[in-house]
């Protein structure tokens, strides 16, 4: 199943995501975890956080490019170098916009996987990128706000004009 995505505006992108309950892993839960893949997939992403699809829980699926996918619940990430990178980033939340982002060039990320497992691993280059963009989504924060802010004038016209017509569309489907 491939679920909606929900657009710049909408309020639950801006939420604090709850933690996921470990006795919630159930077949029914990596059910979900799979439609998100399959989102993902299908909208050409390489992460999505739940969040995204209107849902305010800590989890969100990757894909590193190497097609290993990741399913990630729970996370804690750590910066492990104060050496930084600048990737140009997008979200499937914010469609049409593309910035420079300066992040940790590598992270410590702890999670439970769809079994419930404990993993901890370490990300560099377009991982450590994914998982801190996806990451972000779980505590409310977009990468439109941690662009530069010559790079954020730029963009507030487009901005206030998704956040207008999001708002249009939900006043239209109520
Ligand atoms: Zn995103």
């Amino acid at each position: 199943m491939v679920y909606e995505i929900k657009k710049y505006g909408e309020n639950i992108l801006k939420q604090i995501a709850k933690e996921v309950d470990p006795s919630e892993i159930d077949d029914e839960f990596r059910k979900f975890l799979d439609d998100m893949v399959e989102t993902m997939y299908e909208t050409d992403g390489i992460g999505l956080a739940a969040p995204q699809i209107g849902v305010s829980k800590r989890i969100f699926v990757c894909d590193d490019g190497n097609g290993v996918v990741r399913k990630i619940i729970n996370p804690i990430v750590v910066p492990l170098t104060e050496e930084t990178q600048e990737f140009e980033e997008g979200c499937l939340s914010v469609p049409g916009i593309y910035k420079k982002v300066e992040r940790p060039k590598r992270v410590m990320i702890k999670y439970l996987n769809e079994n419930g497992e404990e993993i901890e691993e370490i990300a560099e280059n377009l991982l450590a990128v994914v998982v801190q963009h996806e990451n972000d989504h779980l505590d409310g924060i977009l990468f439109v706000e941690k662009i530069s802010p010559m790079a954020k004038r730029l963009i507030a016209k487009k901005l206030a004009n998704m956040k207008k017509e999001t708002k249009r569309i939900k006043e239209e489907n109520e």
